[in-house]
């Protein structure tokens, strides 16, 4: 309740209430596109310096190619939907770094990583292309601006309403570096909220269908996701925290979303 009332204040006053595209769920964004960009950016460049790239090869080559095509799809229904000015926000690049880890980010500003520990669990484009759907659609969803808002009302209160957010960049200084993460122990990104997993799996599945993939093999991907390799967790299940109800949300969601956005 005192949520929904902060968020109500902040909306009134602030006009910070949007809605996300594809979903239409109403959240609260305080922060301008411009400083969530600027602040991601840095964020990122830091970890690429110190990441290893993997540039050449069969994966590599994989990333971008499926990559690529879910950031076209993702664009094209921006421009067919109103949203064009949000095109502006992306600049993407599809990134394959060598680390064993099982997982994968994509930081605002469509900045995507996959570690190459993941794509021993990809076995075709259809696949990979679950998880960079994901990945795009916690961006496009703006679930970074949501989660450092959310900190804003939770660290300033009833003050966010009055002279301090007058300085609001310090504020978003401070609470980007606590939603980003950077060297904390998950990696790059902190967890995300499970209410912003399911709206990414659900987002993602209409962007994959949407570049021309098929969504049907997402049930037996994050199947063998949850199942681990070798005994190990992948990472991508601490970042991304799903509850039991993920297959079967999937199961329920894959009819209507292939009869809307699939190719007919
Ligand atoms: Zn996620």
């Amino acid at each position: 309740m005192e949520k929904w009332i902060a968020c109500l204040c902040a909306c009134l006053i602030l006009a910070g209430c949007s809605s996300v595209p594809l979903t239409g769920r109403k959240q609260l964004l305080l922060v301008s596109d411009q400083d969530v960009l600027s602040s991601s950016l840095t964020q990122y460049s830091e970890y690429m310096k110190t990441a290893k790239k993997t540039s050449s090869g069969k994966d590599a080559s994989m990333v971008t190619r499926v990559g690529k095509k879910i950031a076209a799809a993702t664009e094209q229904y921006l421009r067919n939907n109103g949203m064009a000015d949000e095109i502006k926000n992306f600049a993407w690049e599809f990134n394959l770094v060598k680390d064993n880890q099982v997982n994968a980010f994509c930081m605002p500003g469509g900045k995507i990583v996959v570690y190459e520990g993941l794509m021993d669990l990809v076995d075709s484009d259809d696949e990979l292309a679950v998880v960079l759907g994901h990945e795009v659609a916690h961006a496009v969803a703006k679930h970074s601006n949501e989660r450092m808002s959310q900190q804003i009302v939770a660290q300033y209160g009833a003050q966010i309403l009055g002279a301090a957010v007058a300085n609001k960049s310090a504020a978003v200084q401070t609470v980007a570096s606590s939603v980003y993460g950077i060297g904390a122990q998950y990696g790059v990104m902190l967890p995300f909220s499970r209410k912003h997993e399911s709206e990414a799996d659900y987002m993602g599945l209409i962007l994959m269908t949407m570049a021309g993939y098929n969504p049907d093999v997402a049930v037996g991907f994050w199947q063998k996701m949850s199942a681990g390799s070798g005994g190990k967790v992948p990472e991508f299940m601490s970042t991304h925290p799903s509850d039991a109800h993920r297959i079967s949300d999937i199961q329920k969601e894959l009819p209507a979303i292939k009869a809307t956005y699939g190719k007919r």
